[in-house]
């Protein structure tokens, strides 16, 4: 659906209708909605953003990368030469504080000759459970010993995002340092762990060491740091001074965090109030964490969306879903329903089913009424209510003892789901 959608962020209100409709249409029949579901609704159960949205998206993405990878097109866009009618120009201007800080990614292979990385030391002891942390802390001496004995100089770091704040910091126990730099910026955390790494290594380079070894708890960052592909600017800034400097060695050591280790639990702290007696740095965006930030803006223009759409049509949806979601709930783990059950819960949850009072709705029948109730036959009258299905329902006491889908939601969750097609299976009902 986000082909060549970085083109249509300003296109006419007429022709997105038109690619709404399109996705709208395919989105609904996936999730076996009915044609009068609310598009709101079929874009939230699906954990997707309208296209207008995704169509920005696509746009931003395309622009980070050009001014990251400097490619032509980078001049053009910031030098303000831009079409003011192009698809480009509106998103550009509405990011602009964004895309004016990305940093540039070098396209030029670097050498990691100098540098050695460690993730297996602890793989084993670490992530068995029974491991205790004397074992761990066991383990550590000896590490460290063999590489003290090896003329290694030993700096532990570590990384915390807190509140939108990044904060890394370094420790240096031989020389009694301990340093902590911060940034108000709302980053990933392996981007706070790489900084703690950068900074060590200026350290080291400032300190006229020959071997050092980094001790750290982001596996994230020693792959990063291992993988020659890595469009990550903090990654090539680091392998550039390395090899840019007089150190000889480099090796970087993972070990687990929240195991007592001492210098580790130091960092952590450091890190964590790195705002309050740390150092503020400047730090430009990676590509990952401006496409994140972007997102993050996106997403909460389409919840104000959502929110304001859903106190008009789709409430009772709205009422067991007032947020935007991540993932959608059949997409968790434990749901074990088939395909088609799925469907027939999200026609439940979106309240537009196949009861007569929706189909009334819909121009298809004439009347809403239930013939044996002689009520209006909705949802909530066929799972809870109807007399026809009474002895059916005595054999179910959840949907015995509530009165509505909303009720038993907000009590059980997705859990009951198992119970409301079980029951309509054996009614003979499909909703
Ligand atoms: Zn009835």
């Amino acid at each position: 659906m986000d082909y060549a959608a970085s083109t249509f962020a300003k296109i006419p209100k007429s022709a997105l209708q038109k690619l709404s409709i399109c996705s709208n249409t395919n989105l609904r029949r996936c999730l076996g909605l009915i044609r009068s579901t609310p598009t709101h609704v079929i874009y939230h159960m699906a954990a997707e953003m309208p296209t207008s949205y995704r169509i920005e998206m696509a746009t931003a993405k395309e622009i980070i990368k050009c001014i990251a990878y400097n490619l032509p097109m980078k001049k053009i866009i910031i030098t303000d030469k831009l079409s003011k009618n192009t698809s480009y120009y509106k998103i550009y201007q509405k990011y602009k504080l964004i895309f004016y800080n990305i940093a540039t990614i070098n396209t030029k292979k670097q050498s990691l000759r100098k540098i050695v990385t460690d993730d297996n030391f602890f793989k084993n002891t670490a992530k068995n459970k029974e491991c205790n942390k004397n074992i761990i802390n066991t383990i550590l001496k000896e590490k460290i010993h063999l590489l003290e004995s090896q003329q290694f100089e030993l700096i532990f770091t570590d990384g915390s995002i807190k509140d939108n704040i990044m904060g890394a910091a370094f420790i240096h126990e031989k020389s009694n340092t301990t340093k902590s730099f911060y940034s108000n910026k709302k980053v990933a955390s392996m981007t706070a762990e790489l900084i703690a790494i950068q900074k060590a290594v200026e350290f080291a380079i400032i300190q006229n060491f020959k071997k050092i070894a980094i001790l750290t708890d982001s596996l994230s960052s020693i792959f990063a740091i291992k993988n020659e592909e890595s469009n990550n600017h903090i990654v090539q800034e680091i392998i550039e001074i390395i090899n840019a400097s007089n150190l000889d060695k480099i090796e970087i050591h993972y070990i687990p965090a929240h195991k007592n280790i001492n210098q580790n639990e130091k960092a952590d702290e450091a890190a964590k109030n790195a705002n309050q007696n740390g150092e503020r740095i400047r730090i430009p965006w990676t590509i990952k964490d401006a496409i994140k930030e972007i997102e993050n803006k996106i997403r909460k223009e389409w919840e104000t969306e959502y929110k304001g759409k859903i106190t008009n049509k789709g409430k009772d949806y709205g009422q067991i879903y007032p947020e935007i979601i991540k993932k959608p709930w059949f997409q968790k783990k434990n749901t074990k329903l088939e395909s088609r059950d799925i469907k027939v819960i999200n026609r439940i949850l979106s309240n537009h089913t196949f009861c007569k009072d929706t189909l009334n709705k819909m121009n298809i029948y004439d009347d809403n009424s239930c013939e044996t109730c002689n009520t209006i036959e909705n949802t909530n009258h066929i799972l809870f209510h109807c007399n026809k299905y009474a002895n059916i329902r005595s054999k179910y006491p959840l949907l015995q003892n509530h009165t509505t889908l909303i009720d038993i939601q907000k009590k059980y969750g997705d859990k009951m789901y198992n119970t409301i097609t079980s029951f309509l299976k054996q009614c003979k009902l499909e909703l």
